[in-house]
């Protein structure tokens, strides 16, 4: 089934508590789930970057063959999203140093005519605006579902519920959660936005897993524990991108799928974490991968 991704292809500055850090490495919302959904299946990538997208960047993406970048925009006279961050030393809070939005305060990508028939469609963290304009552009969609974070939640609140009233499903971090809803506990903040329009929320909580508020019931599923961490930038995207990656092979929308789902996701954020950028995903197998899943589902099995 045809997946989808638009969102953003950016180039980051890391920060990490152990005095580590990266400069200038492949980030962006859509470069990390796509990726992260290219271990799965083919997956359509949507997004715009400036001419100075240096080359060593296009040759990260192109390490993950079953990503279609037909559809990446280099646009002439404009400049990459640029974004900067430092861990707190728990490693799951993070400062925000510098976003330098560039080719993303301009006009959005267009989608590809041969990307039109996608069926499954993940809206990557960007701005509200854009994210509906691009759900406007695919007809077909059986199941979208969007991304959003504090950025987009202080600057552009009323795009946002526009843009819920017309998705499916919305991931986000408990923070944003609360922050956009004004509910402190996930379940309350859950329930709150399934009230504006979509069927689920996946709430992220780092370190802690992630709760599952559904209209058929809730869920909560731990993080693969794991002592491996070294740059957390691009977990919820590569968990974003294993769960859609998996429902769009699967085709199985109900509420036990998209359990399944989420301990996919969880599975492929735990190996990105591991390394900074796209770095581990790049030389990930598909062994490793279903090792550490069968792992966790023993893990997760109170049976
Ligand atoms: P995550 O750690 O999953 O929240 O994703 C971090 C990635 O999102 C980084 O690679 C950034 O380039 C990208 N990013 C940061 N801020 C924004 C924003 N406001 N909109 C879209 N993408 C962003």
């Amino acid at each position: 089934m045809s997946l989808i991704v638009t969102g953003t292809i950016g180039i980051d500055t890391v920060y990490t508590p152990d005095g580590q850090h990266r400069e200038g490495v492949l980030g962006g919302s859509a470069a990390y789930f796509s990726a992260a959904a290219s271990l799965y299946g083919d997956v359509r990538l949507v997004a715009v970057v400036g001419e100075d997208f240096p080359q060593v960047h296009r040759d990260t993406l192109a390490k993950f063959p079953r990503v279609d970048a037909s559809g990446l925009e280099v646009r002439a006279g404009s400049q990459t999203f640029r974004w900067g961050a430092k861990y707190m030393s728990n490693m799951d809070e993070r400062e925000t140093l510098f976003t330098d939005l560039g080719v993303l305060a301009e006009a959005p990508p267009t989608v590809p005519e041969s990307f039109k028939d996608s069926q499954y469609l993940f809206l990557a963290n960007s701005h509200p605006a854009v994210q509906y304009d691009l759900l406007q552009q695919l007809p077909n969609v059986k199941l979208s579902v969007a991304d959003t974070m504090n950025l987009w939640i202080e600057t552009a609140p009323d795009d946002l519920t526009k843009l819920l009233r017309s998705v499916d499903g919305l991931v986000l971090n408990f923070e944003e959660a609360e922050q956009y809803t004004g509910h402190r506990n996930p379940v309350t903040a859950g329930r709150h936005i399934l009230e504006l329009g979509p069927k689920f929320v996946v709430i992220k909580k780092g370190e802690h897993g992630a709760i599952l508020v559904h209209r058929e019931g809730l869920s909560a599923l731990p993080a693969f524990p794991t002592e491996t961490v070294v740059d957390p930038t691009g977990a919820g995207d590569t968990f974003a991108g294993g769960f859609m990656a998996y429902l769009a092979k699967t085709g199985d929308l109900s509420y036990d799928g998209i359990r399944r789902a989420m301990a996919h996701g969880t599975i492929v954020a735990s190996y990105t974490i591991e390394t900074f950028s796209l770095d581990r995903l790049a030389d990930l197998k598909p062994e490793q991968l279903q090792s550490r899943y069968d792992e966790f589902s023993k893990m997760t099995n109170l049976g």
